[in-house]
């Protein structure tokens, strides 16, 4: 399955952010298959529909859908050097699908800042810059293996170096991947030399726990949405102490706590959310008596594989998905009065699944 990385330099709050994700954990009994690595931390996706669903349904189970998040430790400076411990940081890096820049944005004297200060954009370009460095040597090491076969007028050699020269250009020019122009075809031959600096990223701005009712009220914070906004990148707000506190808390007196500090939605949850979105998941329901569901699938696949995710039976003797959205359902007040309306439409195996879908699949077995 699809995972975020969490990284960011030391002291910024990342082990905290990731106490909180692990310890706000989802429901093991859900997910047996789930991994056991330390490093992962699983959480469940916060989903208003699944509420609604569940009072229109009323079913003895209601099952969230998971994501995953991969926390990074290692050391920053210097790793594109390839020593030791910088070369695990960046290989890391390369097995997660999206990146969570954690940045600090909270000042307190009594904790250490590795430059001495606090400067979210030096912390950003510290970063950015070692996995630019790298992706520079993964694209000239590529060239030398391109030029020669362009020269001979290779066609898709040809088309690949133009690429790489854009790519050199850019990055000597200490700007990331994905900050980079290019048109769908060439994105797919960018997207297959793994660049690090191509994967979506998201910057979580650590602020202190007075700041989050308001965090534009903090200049760090502002710099931070300048700087993501030149890159296309979005940016969180999270006290990662306050998190912490909060994933003790059950979910009433974690209503009652963002109450207190004058919020509506925690920093964790919008976090889950966007990461979620960045990699292109969107989530689809099941909805029967004994269990309403939410499922998770990338977006653009087709309602047999949408099956297969429940299980390989339901792809391999597919026969239709009996579909209605999540919002024509809920107008009509249930699966009933949808049906009468005629808004349960039988899909067959070309469809492309849609976010909201509440699906019933028959399948042959
Ligand atoms: P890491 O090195 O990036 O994993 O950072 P830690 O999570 O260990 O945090 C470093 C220090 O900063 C710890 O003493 C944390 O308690 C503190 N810290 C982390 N987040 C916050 C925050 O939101 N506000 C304040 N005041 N301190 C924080």
């Amino acid at each position: 399955s699809l995972t975020a990385g969490i990284v960011g330099l030391p002291n910024v709050g990342k082990s905290t952010l990731f106490n909180a994700i692990t310890q706000a954990g989802a429901e093991a009994a859900n997910y047996p298959f789930a991994t056991i690595d330390p490093n992962v931390g699983i959480v469940e996706v916060p989903d208003e529909r699944l509420n609604k669903l569940t009072e229109l349904v009323k079913p003895k189970k209601t099952v969230p859908t998971a994501f995953e998040f991969t926390d990074i430790a290692g050391i920053v400076k210097g790793a594109s050097k390839g020593e030791g411990l910088g070369n695990q940081f960046l290989s890391h890096i390369r097995q997660v699908d999206a990146i969570c820049q954690v940045v600090r944005c909270f000042v307190d004297e009594n904790i250490t800042h590795v430059s001495g200060k606090v400067d979210p954009i030096d912390d950003i370009e510290i970063i950015n810059l070692e996995l630019i460095l790298a992706d520079l040597e993964t694209v000239n090491k590529r060239f030398q293996r391109v030029e020669k076969l362009a020269r001979q007028k290779d066609k898709e050699a040809v088309i690949e170096h133009d690429i790489l020269v854009t790519l050199k250009e850019g990055l000597e020019s200490e700007r990331p991947v994905r900050a980079l122009e290019f048109t769908d075809e060439q994105w797919k031959i960018v997207k297959g030399l793994h660049l690090l600096t191509s994967k979506p990223t998201l910057y979580v701005a650590n602020v202190s726990e007075d700041e989050v009712a308001d965090p534009d009220s903090n200049e760090n914070v502002q710099k931070v949405r300048d700087y993501a906004a030149k890159e296309n990148a979005e940016v969180i707000v999270v006290c990662a102490k306050i998190e912490e506190e909060i994933s003790e808390l059950d979910p009433e007196e974690k209503d009652m706590f963002l109450d207190d500090l004058g919020i509506t939605e925690s920093g964790l949850d919008k976090l889950i959310k966007a990461s979620y979105s960045l990699l292109g998941l969107a989530t689809y329901f099941t909805a029967g008596e004994q269990e309403v569901r939410a499922w998770t699938f990338r977006k653009g696949i087709k309602a047999p594989q949408a099956a297969g995710i429940i299980h390989t039976d339901f792809e391999r003797g597919f026969i239709r998905a009996e579909t209605v959205s999540y919002s024509d359902l809920v107008d009509a007040g249930s699966m009933g009065h949808a049906r009468e309306k005629g808004k349960v439409r039988l899909e067959g195996k070309e469809y492309i699944v849609q976010d909201g879908d509440v699906i019933h699949f028959r399948f042959n077995v």
